[in-house]
């Protein structure tokens, strides 16, 4: 038998059953322990280190970290994970102050965006505080992708989508709405970008 490798982080995650089972792996144990410790705000940016939509995912998460909590075996029934996040994400105070900042001073690094929906606001949430200027381009006339035309208000209020993706676009981000790329091609050979 091979010795246990405690230096892999997977070890880690993997004997954390909801954790491991989460496709972001977010540190549902410890988001969990600060939401019964009255700390949403804390809760709500832990969450976020793992994936920046916390409280759309609190509504709408297909949650396959359920199945495979513990408590299942034990009572029957698992912890209420996802409907947690969402507990989180209505109950913090303003978080602004919280979110990564883009820097004044940018690497020069220009990065081209099809489509705004969870996926380029994601890159846009990760590379605009390493100073790379984004920008976006969107067919429709606001962000949101399948997120805002495919899942029903009543589940998913605009509020929230609006709140969620505005902490992403306010970092700078360009967008250009009304904007289908109807030729990757043409943007690519532009060379506007460093990167599409
Ligand atoms: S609700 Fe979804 S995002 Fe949250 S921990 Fe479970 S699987 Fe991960």
């Amino acid at each position: 038998m091979q010795r246990t490798d405690t230096s892999d982080p997977n070890y880690y995650h993997q004997v954390v059953d909801c954790q491991w089972a989460c496709p972001a792996h977010t540190n549902v144990p410890e988001y969990i322990r600060m939401i019964a410790n009255g700390q949403f705000d804390d809760a709500y940016i832990l969450n976020r280190e793992s994936n920046v939509f916390p409280g759309i995912l609190g509504r709408t998460c297909d949650r396959p970290c359920e199945p495979a909590c513990r408590r299942g075996r034990i009572d029957g029934k698992p912890v209420a994970i996802c409907r947690l996040k969402r507990v989180a994400a209505d109950h913090k105070d303003d978080i602004t102050d919280r979110i990564p900042k883009a820097p004044a001073t940018k690497n020069g690094k220009k990065v081209a965006l099809i489509g705004a929906g969870p996926s380029a606001l994601t890159v846009a949430n990760d590379l605009m505080p390493l100073g790379y200027q984004c920008t976006i381009f969107e067919k429709g006339p606001r962000p949101g992708g399948l997120m805002r035309i495919n899942i029903p208000a009543f589940r998913l209020p605009e509020e929230v989508l609006d709140e969620e993706i505005g902490y992403i676009v306010n970092m700078g981000v360009e967008m250009k709405y009304n904007s289908p790329v109807t030729s990757l091609k043409s943007l690519v050979d532009s060379k506007e970008f460093d990167a599409v």
